[in-house]
């Protein structure tokens, strides 16, 4: 008998598994909007024009493959953080932010709870609900107790604002809150500007530690400064907190883990330290974070022709996704005889859709229709074309009566 008896099944990862049941499908209809990953409008993935041209510049220069030191590449430290807050920005001007690179927005989210877990012994994280399934991970294996704020209103498929306040001015004094940057995953609702400011009002009121995760900066609006709104805010405002970043989905970089991970600190000397613990953090879990996608964003970055071009391949992904939800609300509208108004499908940012179908309705999307999706009755736009919005709104529809 196996020493790795007692070692039971793990059930399969509830976004992650959707796409390896959509590959066992025979189904000629069959659509994946499951994962959140950017597809073109025949649903073939997209390497970034821009990507291909900084990774021939690298090559022609011959890079090397050597280790990037434990906090990772300084160029890209500095573009990843003057990209966030802009470079004039008070909080790089004074050096207030602690930056390291980390393996992806995952990687740096899970950095920054194992720094909350060493240093702010008991404090809990509080979380939107819902939020990307992977943040309750995250938080379990670092050992930071999480609980949950009010986020999403089913009657209205709108923010439960009233909710979210009276949730965040319950919690102990000086817990932190994580708030997705822009675009919330699952939902597509973002609080208005005027909200953020309420919300940060509250955070400065209970002394509460904001944790912002930005996954997709540039990829709801189609501006990266817009998008850093809710940070800037919050800069603005000479508060201390947290912001995980990923390049992911706004640059497409998704399996070569680019992101990091910023401390804003209320001084330059804070900021030191802070830093130096990441690193200490950050060396027995991988030593050091890898280079390809570093130098990536670094080449882009620093190059303004590259960055323009950049910025407009980044408007046309996002202008891809709005076009794609108008046509499915179009569509819905047009074909729904209940006269039920679909007019949150609009409302929503970035690139996924809570549809506001439950569980069994899910599944029958998944079983009768062939269309893959998240059980919470989330789809990701961004793998949906033009030419299968009518094709959904059908599913959409017959799984909703
Ligand atoms: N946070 C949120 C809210 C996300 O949606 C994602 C990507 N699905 C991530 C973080 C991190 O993804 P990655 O590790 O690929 O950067």
């Amino acid at each position: 008998v196996s020493q790795f008896e007692n070692i039971t099944m793990a059930p399969p990862d509830p976004i992650l598994g959707v796409s390896e049941a959509f590959k066992a499908d025979t189904s000629d209809m069959k659509l994946n909007l499951g994962v959140g990953a950017y597809r073109t409008e025949d649903l073939q993935p997209y390497v970034l024009d821009v990507v291909k041209k900084a990774e021939k510049l690298m090559l022609e220069r011959g890079e090397n493959k050597e280790y990037l030191p434990i906090e990772g590449l300084a160029a890209f430290n500095k573009a990843t953080a003057e990209l966030l807050f802009g470079a004039e920005n008070e909080v790089i001007q004074q050096e207030r932010v602690a930056t390291i690179q980390g393996l992806s927005g995952t990687g740096s989210l899970r950095l920054a709870a194992a720094l909350i877990e060493r240093y702010f012994p008991g404090a809990k994280v509080l979380i939107s609900s819902p939020t990307w399934g992977n943040h309750k991970n995250i938080f379990n294996d670092a050992k930071v107790p999480w609980s949950e704020y009010r986020y999403y209103d089913p009657r209205t498929v709108g923010l439960d604002f009233d909710g979210m306040i009276a949730d965040i001015k319950a919690a102990p004094e000086g817990s932190f809150v994580l708030l997705h940057g822009c675009a919330h995953n699952p939902t597509g609702i973002d609080p208005t500007l005027e909200q953020w400011k309420k919300i940060a009002d509250v955070m400065q009121e209970k002394n509460h530690i904001p944790f912002f995760d930005v996954a997709y900066q540039g990829f709801a609006s189609g501006s990266l400064d817009e998008d850093a709104s809710s940070v800037r805010l919050f800069a603005e405002r000479g508060m201390e907190f947290l912001v995980a970043q990923s390049y992911s989905k706004n640059l497409g970089l998704y399996g070569e883990r680019i992101g990091a991970i910023n401390v804003v600190c209320s001084s330059a000397d804070a900021a030191t330290r802070v830093k130096s613990q990441l690193k200490r953090l950050a060396r027995p879990m991988y030593s050091n974070p890898p280079i390809h996608g570093a130098k990536i964003v670094a080449n882009i970055v620093g190059n303004p022709e590259l960055f323009n071009e950049w910025k407009q391949e980044m408007e046309l992904m996002a202008g891809r996704i709005k076009a794609v939800r108008q046509k499915l609300y179009d569509s819905l509208t047009a074909k729904d005889k209940t006269g039920k108004d679909w007019s949150y499908v609009l409302a929503q940012i970035g690139m996924f859709s809570f549809t506001g179908l439950n569980k069994s309705q899910s599944d029958n999307m998944t079983n009768k229709w062939h269309v893959y999706m998240t059980k919470d009755g989330r789809i990701s736009l961004a793998g949906l074309s033009l030419a299968k919005c009518e094709y959904l709104a059908d599913a959409i529809i017959d799984s909703f009566y």
